[in-house]
């Protein structure tokens, strides 16, 4: 439902995507991982059109994203984003957070717009504290606030840049099992994360990144135990 081809970008004289090909099928849990420095969130910010793609194509459910035509903040609402930094309004309640969105992306009156944030709220075990403002939450929690903000406008794709690096450890576990309910309800995830343990458990595909290209990917076991591009044992030698 997700397919980039050749995929470029360029920041200045700084080559950064030297031409990603990438193609996420439906209730695909894509995982990305590479050294710093990458590409890897350039990679992301490209897909959600947060950054302009120096060249190649984009399509989300058939839908050209680059096209002129295609209506920008429409294409956008397809697909999901959750940073590091959770980026909430701290003198908004975890309800107002997820509601703002729905009012001011999709023009959702405010009752539609509140039932709604309840509802993603309540997927990321978070109901309870709907009334609390993001100071009165641990960084678990906001983060969890932030996925149910972007699970509220129904995308049909979420991207996951680092989500749980902000974190303490105790604190990861949560986000992670939030990530993984929301992939069992059939949500399709492209995520970049260091969290291997994850990458093992939940993805369906591992891609590995190194100088802005795709370098090896395939099933985790695959990936993590018996990887063929000597780039890719190096980095997975590094990391564990
Ligand atoms: P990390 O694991 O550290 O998050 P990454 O794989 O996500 O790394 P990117 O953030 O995609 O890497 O950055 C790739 C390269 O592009 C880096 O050399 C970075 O300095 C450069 N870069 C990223 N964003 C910009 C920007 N807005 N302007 C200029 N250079 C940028
Ligand atoms: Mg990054």
């Amino acid at each position: 439902i997700l397919e980039a081809r050749g995929l470029h970008k360029h920041f200045g004289h700084l080559h950064v995507l030297k031409g990603v090909d990438l193609l996420v099928q439906e209730r695909e849990l894509v995982f990305v991982i590479g050294p710093s420095g990458s590409g890897k969130s350039t990679l992301l910010r490209c897909l959600n059109r947060l950054e302009e793609p120096s060249a190649g194509s984009i399509t989300v459910d058939g839908i050209d994203l680059l096209d002129r035509r295609t209506d920008i903040n429409k294409a956008r609402q397809r697909i999901g984003m959750v940073f590091q930094s959770f980026n909430l309004y701290p003198h908004m309640t975890a309800l107002g957070n997820v509601a703002l969105a729905l009012r001011k992306v999709q023009g959702r009156g405010r009752a539609e717009a509140e039932a709604r944030a309840r509802e993603a709220l309540d997927r990321v075990h978070l109901a309870d504290r709907a009334g609390h403002y993001p100071g009165q939450l641990s960084g678990g929690q906001q983060q969890r606030v932030a996925i149910a903000r972007a699970i509220a406008l129904e995308p049909r794709v979420m991207l996951f840049d680092e989500p749980t690096s902000a974190l303490d450890p105790e604190l990861v576990g949560g986000v992670l099992a939030a990530m993984r309910e929301l992939r069992e309800s059939g949500m399709t995830m492209v995520v970049v994360s260091h969290e291997m343990g994850f990458a093992r458990a939940a993805a369906d595909r591992v891609i590995f990144m190194d100088g802005g290209r795709i370098v090896e990917q395939g099933p985790p076991a695959a990936i993590f135990g018996a990887p063929q591009e000597e780039r890719t044992r190096a980095f997975i030698g590094q990391i564990e």
